[in-house]
């Protein structure tokens, strides 16, 4: 896949993302959740042992557990969120191989099906992921900006 075939994957997906409300963390997963029919449940990791700054566990058709590293920063942890909706948008989670990071699984309420990490997928599906990412984040720090010449609004991304 080209960068530019990720570019144009990742700006559908954007696109066909609708918020009922201001781009935030929140509305964004509240519309993937909808979009998708899944729940997804955010939490931070309880253990600091991998160099995976967020994971997602496929546990049940319908129910996504999302763990972050708990020492991030605001800004980083929001983008490791986001990119991984952004994997669940892009159906990644159909195409990942399973991946078993030890001892990290354990601490799972139930055994995971499969967890979507870096390992997991290929470079394309990170790469689509990433820019994906990068727009749902420039439609957050969009907010409250007035001026027409500021690229990336909301007018524009749904014009
Ligand atoms: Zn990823």
């Amino acid at each position: 896949m080209s960068h530019r075939d990720a570019r144009r994957a990742a700006a559908r997906a954007n696109k066909a993302l609708i918020l009922d409300s201001e781009a935030s963390l929140e509305s964004i997963q509240n519309a993937v959740e909808t979009l998708l029919g899944i729940t997804i449940i955010v939490s931070a990791m309880d253990i600091e042992q991998h160099d995976l700054s967020a994971l997602t566990a496929d546990c049940d058709d319908d129910v996504k557990l999302l763990y972050y590293a708990p020492k991030l920063s605001p800004l980083h942890r929001q983008q490791s969120i986001l990119h991984e909706f952004s994997h669940l948008l892009l159906g990644h989670e159909h195409t990942a191989a399973g991946i078993n990071i030890g001892e990290f699984s354990r601490s799972f309420p139930t055994q995971p099906r499969k967890l979507l990490g870096r390992k997991s997928l290929s470079d394309d599906a990170e790469q689509t992921a990433e820019i994906l990412a990068d727009l749902l984040a420039d439609r957050i720090s969009s907010n409250g900006r007035k001026s027409p010449d500021e690229p990336g609004g909301l007018q524009e991304a749904f014009g």
